[in-house]
């Protein structure tokens, strides 16, 4: 790999301000999904060597908490700059990585750095609160404290911004952090630790360890110095870190699986609906956790938007990330490829028809085509699981009070998408979808300055906006007598 910041590539992990190999010899591979070939190995933390990193955590938690928001904030901000300064060499090494093409995992790195400005001029508008007491001589105020070390987990899809959007908010807050980055992308959040060093946070505010999720999860959920859990991944894993959170009652917040709706009403405008389909269904080949799962096309327009539609997927370029004018890279791994081809397979046996795609890419290795299905039936596994690749399903509709039935027929809530010109409409619509992200004519809603986050089984807790510091911080009042 070919960096101008050759400092940036790391193959250690980033504990109290030092780079360190871990005791462990049997270290993790990480290959590059578009070639499959080894890219580096990453330590193998054990669970006792996690339980240190918690430890200088807390040491820096005792004095980080009380730094002024001023001084955290010139610190984060000088972070996010590092971060923009370098984002050809993160978005390299993110698209070895992870896959996605270059210029999407550029996209992603500013994101990230946006995630840290928000938070450092956020930062400085924590207030309390005075509530008024009914009894003569008392006074009642509310102040807000940061909540201790945090554990944040976080998933391959997104390398670099589901850390900074978590970590990011806590350390504005004055929290300490220990990341565990997922084991198929480790680089890119190794590569953000070697700036926050840059940007002059003090040993032990912010930590990266690699290794078993299963060793350090247990460790990071049962060690009673971490006070808070910070997760984004799947809706099965979530809900083990809830369950192991339970003896130590941790603070948690959970960004979990979904299994987005996309509604394209009769009234809508179908060019701009056709964009935002894809846009929503096939970014990071269909890997993210907002993608568009179902299209569901009121039967008047059904035709004339799946034509569209389809002509707009055979134009995607599928190939190597690192390639000029590619839009779909690989999948992540084998597994991925194969869920993608048994979810096909079996709308297909049921009776869905493919109108484009619908096979293993012919680079091979972890490409699949993108892909549109029409008549698909409901009781098809790709109905109700998320699917996680290029492929998009699409049904037919003949009412609204039909299709949010439909919509909300699952047990997530994450991101729903709909297409209407209708304002009576896009109220009603809007109130009815049981889901934390209702995305109105626009394929792309997630910004910095959003509360992100899902209901039901996608989750719990904010990230982005304000209201995502409240998941760092805890509420206090003081309630004062004999004035
Ligand atoms: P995953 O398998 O749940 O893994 C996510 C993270 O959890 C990784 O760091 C993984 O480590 C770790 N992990 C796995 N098992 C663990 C355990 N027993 N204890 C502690 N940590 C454990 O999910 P994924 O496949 O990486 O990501 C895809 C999922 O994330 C999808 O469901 C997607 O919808 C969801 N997601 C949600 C959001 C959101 O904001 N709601 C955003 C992005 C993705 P290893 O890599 O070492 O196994």
């Amino acid at each position: 790999m070919e960096l101008n910041n050759k400092s940036l590539f790391k193959e250690k992990c980033f504990v109290n301000g030092q780079w360190e190999d871990g005791q462990n010899n049997n270290r993790i591979e990480v290959n590059n999904p578009a070639t499959m070939e080894i890219i580096g190995k990453v330590p193998n933390f054990t669970a006792d060597e996690t339980k240190s990193v918690i430890e200088y955590a807390d040491n820096a938690f005792q004095s980080w908490k009380n730094t002024t928001a001023k001084e955290r904030s010139i610190i984060l901000k000088k972070w996010s700059d590092l971060i923009v300064d370098n984002v050809d060499d993160l978005a390299k090494i993110m698209t070895v990585e992870q896959g996605k093409p270059l210029a999407e995992a550029k996209g992603e790195i500013l994101m990230g750095a946006s995630y840290i400005e928000f938070y450092a001029e956020e930062a400085k508008r924590v207030y309390g609160d005075i509530i008024p007491d009914p009894r003569p001589g008392k006074r009642i105020v509310i102040i807000k404290q940061p909540v201790g070390v945090v554990g944040a987990i976080t998933p391959w899809n997104f390398p670099n911004s589901m850390i900074t959007r978590k970590c990011a908010a806590a350390l504005a807050v004055g929290c300490t952090t220990v990341v565990k980055p997922a084991s198929q992308t480790p680089f890119s959040a190794l590569a953000v630790a070697e700036l926050a060093k840059l940007a002059g946070f003090p040993d032990g505010v912010f930590n990266i360890i690699t290794g078993s999720a299963k060793e350090i999860g247990m460790e990071l959920t049962k060690n009673p110095k971490i006070k808070k859990i910070s997760f984004t991944g799947s809706t099965e894993v979530g809900k083990i870190l809830m369950e192991q959170s339970a003896s130590t009652v941790k603070k948690m917040s959970m960004e979990l699986g979904g299994h987005a709706p996309f509604i394209v009403f009769e009234d809508a405008d179908i060019d701009e609906a056709v964009e935002g389909a894809l846009q929503s269904k096939f970014r990071n080949s269909g890997q993210t956790c907002i993608c568009t799962n179902r299209l569901f096309v009121h039967e008047n327009v059904y035709d004339v938007f799946l034509e569209k539609f389809t002509n707009g997927v055979k134009k995607i370029k599928v190939g190597n990330g690192l390639d000029e004018g590619i839009v779909s890279g690989p999948l992540i791994d084998k597994s991925s490829l194969e869920k993608v081809i048994d979810h096909v397979q079996d709308a297909v046996n049921i009776g869905a028809k493919i109108a484009v795609g619908g096979d293993v890419h012919p680079l091979g290795g972890n490409f699949y085509q993108p892909t549109v299905l029409s008549n698909v039936s409901t009781k098809a596994k790709i109905t109700f699981e998320e699917t996680f690749g290029p492929v998009a399903p699409v049904y037919k509709f003949s009412n609204d009070e039909e299709v949010i039935k439909m919509a909300n027929d699952t047990p997530y809530g994450l991101a729903s998408y709909f297409y209407s010109r209708d304002i009576g409409k896009i109220w009603r619509v809007a109130e009815a979808l049981e889901y934390g992200i209702v995305s109105i004519n626009n394929g792309l809603p997630t910004i910095p300055e959003v509360p992100f986050g899902g209901v039901k089984e996608s989750g719990m807790g904010r990230e982005g906006s304000r209201y995502g510091l409240d998941d760092y911080l805890i509420i206090k009042y003081i309630s004062m007598g004999g004035i």
